[in-house]
């Protein structure tokens, strides 16, 4: 993932993929006794517990940057599926960021950002088209689990902002509740541009215009405004695997 800091400084190097810190706790999941442990020490005494949380909008940014760049170069990790986490995870979720992207099976956000059990929230919509349900979802993560980061991911070769712009460009309705993403993604329509280039741009214009309209919800604006959230949007690219900010 190709990202820069939600304050908008100069892009730094990708991280290496982090060091994985683990804290051992008690075999009940109580309260973790701060013993830092990297994965792959396996000592037999060491329960893998799931990693140090993300608390602001740039570790959870880094994080799925690092995260990405393992995907895309065929290095995942895997994170948080061991049968320890699966037990931690019964008696609550700490996830770090709230992904919304797409329906769409070549971008599932677990992988392409290698994470686990626990660590993200996804909402997947079409298009990554809002409604009550999705904007309930989002902010079920932010307000409810004090999730520091959305991230709206769209994508290279979106179905749905393609039927958008074909339905727009030869005036025939789409069948059923198809039709309602479209009236969504519409408004982001680049008529500027033609064919190929009108929908490639017109899956960014979507991106930007879901991005600024989570950030205007009222609750999450606050939360932006004091440094406790960031809202970023960020497309998926089908050749390369990158994910990359759209600002
Ligand atoms: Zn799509």
């Amino acid at each position: 993932m190709n990202i820069d800091s939600p304050a908008g400084s100069p892009q730094s190097p990708l991280p290496k993929p982090a060091r994985r810190l683990l804290l051992r706790s008690a075999l009940t999941g109580a309260a973790a006794v701060g013993t830092a442990l990297a994965v792959g020490a396996s000592p037999a005494s060491a329960s893998p517990r799931t990693r140090p949380r993300p608390t602001t909008p740039e570790e959870a940014l880094r994080t799925l940057a690092a995260g990405n760049a393992r995907w895309r170069t065929f290095r995942e990790k895997h994170p948080d599926e061991t049968r320890a986490v699966r037990e931690e995870l019964v008696s609550g979720q700490h996830p770090f960021a709230v992904v919304l992207s797409c329906v769409d099976s070549r971008v599932p956000p677990e992988l392409v950002f290698d994470q686990g059990l626990g660590d993200l929230i996804t909402v997947r919509s079409a298009g990554e088209v809002l409604d009550e349900a999705v904007l309930g979802s989002v902010a079920y993560g932010v307000l409810e689990l004090d999730i520091p980061l959305i991230l709206v991911l769209g994508h290279q070769s979106c179905g749905a902002v393609r039927a958008a712009v074909e339905s727009d460009e030869s005036g025939e309705r789409l069948p059923a509740h198809i039709q309602y993403l479209a009236d969504q993604i519409a408004p982001a329509i680049d008529h500027s541009k033609q064919g190929e280039e009108r929908i490639d741009a017109t899956i960014d214009a979507n991106i930007r215009r879901v991005r600024s309209r989570l950030a205007s919800e009222p609750d999450l604006a606050a939360r932006v405004s004091a440094g406790r959230l960031a809202v970023v949007g960020a497309r998926y690219e089908l050749t390369t695997q990158l994910v990359h900010r759209v600002d």
